[in-house]
């Protein structure tokens, strides 16, 4: 990754932040909407955003391209569950065309898989490289516990189904103690048989889910590291992304392990990346409530303006925060987000 050249912005100047920062990805939360109510990120009574306030797909292609055009070079579809946004198909068909053009180097998505069976062909034929896949367990029984409504079995198959239509897969699992712990020698082996990355993630205090979570359930990955280096060999790869995942070689599997620790890691000072809500709202930090309002600005610039809606997105990167305010098992109470990752996709 980091040796791939990154595409040059339309007009010669990238998107720099008030702290010198390059912004060279962005992630998009195509919904806030999902059909799973995992324990750590959505309360069995959420409420979604209405209908009406969220983009249009066209608008949400529209800032994703004008994103491009400033020398971003990454884009995320995420959510909620992107999979589920009635036409997502067209918004990654017309995303994928950048990929295919040469203008950015990847467009990736983040997916609970449960609709991958249906459409993982499809999305590999847009211009999709990799997808990033939930699974926090291998035990259909917890699984569905975790997900409230999840089909073990169904995310199984789309998993296999991405395999299959040439998809990079990598596992995304957030560590929870006491819940699944006991598990990560099983899917690093499971995992190793499959040839997918797999990376574990702290939990992190967002949102409101259900008051389940939180201190009880946070599990610090140094700790995990040291306790899966009691059975595997782990190679530290010097790679990173901008953000906040640290990445071992395991030289038993040949696979990649990736250690998301946003509270116990500290990477703001490297953040290249900035995340867009299904209502046009910019969050600059997952870690901070700074944001900018680009839905009704957006609609106010008419199409052919192009240099107004880029100077819009730099006075908007303008204000991202020095870094996050994460407080290992604090209570979102305590000042922190009040979002779920659903909105800013995570
Ligand atoms: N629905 C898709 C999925 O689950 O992959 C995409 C959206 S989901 C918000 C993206 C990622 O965020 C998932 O890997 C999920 O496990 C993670 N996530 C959600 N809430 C989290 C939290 N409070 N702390 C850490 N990771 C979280
Ligand atoms: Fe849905 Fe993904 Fe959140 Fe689970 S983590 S509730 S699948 S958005």
């Amino acid at each position: 990754m980091a040796d791939d050249p990154t595409p040059a912005p339309e007009d010669g100047r990238p998107l720099i932040d008030g702290f010198g920062r390059t912004i060279s990805y962005l992630r998009v939360s195509v919904t806030d909407r999902c059909d799973f109510r995992c324990a750590y990120c959505l309360s069995d009574s959420v409420t979604f955003v209405p209908k009406s306030e969220v983009l249009r797909l066209e608008e949400l292609e529209r800032l994703c391209r004008a994103f491009v055009d400033l020398g971003v070079s990454r884009l995320r579809l995420t959510g909620g569950e992107p999979l589920i946004r009635p036409g997502f198909m067209g918004l990654a068909r017309g995303l994928g065309a950048l990929v295919h053009q040469g203008r950015i180097r990847e467009l990736t998505l983040t997916t609970n898989a449960v609709r991958l069976r249906e459409m993982a062909g499809e999305l590999a034929d847009c211009g999709i490289q990799r997808v990033n896949i939930s699974l926090d367990t291998l035990d259909a029984g917890r699984f569905r516990a975790l997900t409230r409504h999840g089909d073990h079995e169904r995310v199984l198959a789309g998993i296999e189904a991405a395999r299959t239509a040439g998809l990079t897969v990598k596992i995304n699992c957030v560590a929870l103690k006491g819940v699944n712990e006991d598990e990560f020698d099983r899917l690093i082996g499971w995992c190793g048989e499959r040839g997918f990355d797999l990376t574990l993630i702290e939990v992190m205090p967002l949102g409101d889910a259900g008051g389940t979570l939180r201190s009880g359930q946070f599990l610090a990955l140094d700790e995990v590291r040291r306790r899966l280096e009691r059975r595997w060999t782990l190679e530290p790869l010097s790679e990173r992304t901008g953000g906040p995942a640290r990445y071992h070689r395991i030289r038993e599997t040949g696979c990649r392990l990736g250690l998301i620790t946003p509270i116990s890691g500290s990477f703001c000072d490297s953040c290249n990346r900035v995340r867009l809500t299904a209502t046009g709202r910019l969050y600059l930090c997952l870690g901070q409530e700074q944001s900018v309002e680009l839905r009704e600005p957006l609609r106010a610039i008419p199409a052919g303006n192009l240099a107004a809606l880029h100077a819009l997105l730099r006075r908007a990167v303008a204000h991202k925060p020095e870094g996050h305010q994460f407080v290992p098992g604090a209570c979102p109470a305590s000042g922190l987000p009040h979002r779920p990752m659903s909105a800013t996709g995570g």
